[in-house]
């Protein structure tokens, strides 16, 4: 696996890949990697014949009092693990690679990143689409992958992808998620061990919710209890619980279209995120 640095070796070392044909596939990470981003290597590596990951701390996606400086760095370790699951390249630029001084241009997507996320972190997904942009057009893969952990995102960057006529397959790939049900997430490992007991509570008050609607529960309540559950296990403050359209992500509050169930919640200093999707019988 070659780990590239800057923006004209990257471009050449793609145009070496690319004569090869075939196919290649790209997953963008921002590195402390785990089984969750694993799952999108071995999904890359199954419907192409190279995989090129990145890991890219965007500067761009975090609000001013965020973890930008205590995020977890480990990229020796990431190496390994990416060129073990049969990585190509490896593309880990520095932010001065990234955003050359005078950088002026912004990437918006309007809609789907107002709500949720994009009410609770303003400014996220304006970095979150600046930077897979700024990806997309570096790597030029023919496909990229996407975790349905980071759904918010995953609708972000479909509508990105159909608006700007970006000629690359977005696959999103389902949440991987510990034996006691807590997806996985880089971020889980600022939790104290009481912290991460009491974070189970998230999983199950969603999936709770999620039957209650499948089998005809009014939607309110069943958001209302999932509410109590996770306030009852500590987590405060609850930025949202919400059923929302599959693909606008507009709030619905009856299930006659396909739904997905999406929550964000601090416990402690640490914000945790889950969704699950909630399809009409
Ligand atoms: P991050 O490093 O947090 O930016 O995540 C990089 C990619 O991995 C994103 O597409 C995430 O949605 C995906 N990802 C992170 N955690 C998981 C998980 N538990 N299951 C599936 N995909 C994940």
């Amino acid at each position: 696996m070659q780990i590239i640095r800057d923006v004209p070796a990257l471009r050449k070392a793609m145009a070496e890949l690319r004569k090869e044909g075939r196919g290649i596939a790209f997953v963008p990470t921002m590195g402390a990697l785990h089984a969750g981003h694993l799952a999108l290597v071995a999904e890359a590596k199954r419907r192409a014949a190279h995989v090129v990951a990145s890991i890219f701390v965007n500067p761009a996606q975090f609000g001013p009092n965020e973890d930008l400086s205590t995020y977890p760095r480990q990229e020796a370790a990431d190496a390994a693990m990416l060129q073990e699951a049969g990585c190509a390249i490896l593309w880990a630029p520095d932010a001065a690679a990234m955003y050359p001084e005078g950088h002026g241009t912004k990437v918006s997507v309007a809609g789907v990143s107002e709500g949720l996320d994009g009410a609770a972190r303003p400014g996220h997904f304006d970095g979150v689409a600046l930077v897979v942009t700024k990806l997309f057009n570096q790597v030029q893969p023919d496909l990229a992958l996407f975790g349905e952990k980071d759904y918010q995102q995953l609708a972000v960057i479909r509508r990105m992808v159909r608006d700007l006529d970006m000629p690359i397959e977005i696959v999103g790939v389902p949440t991987q998620r510990d034996a006691d049900g807590l997806a996985l997430s880089s971020r889980n490992a600022y939790l104290s061990p009481e912290e991460r007991t009491a974070a189970r509570a998230l999983p199950r008050a969603l999936g709770e919710a999620a039957t209650a609607i499948r089998e005809g529960g009014h939607v309110r309540e069943a958001l209302d209890a999932a509410t109590a559950k996770l306030r009852q296990a500590g987590f405060d403050p609850i930025d949202y619980v919400s059923l929302c359209d599959a693909e606008t992500l507009q709030p619905v509050d009856s299930l006659d279209r396909p739904a997905r169930l999406l929550a964000a919640a601090k416990i402690g200093r640490t914000r945790l995120i889950d969704n699950l999707s909630v399809l009409p019988s």
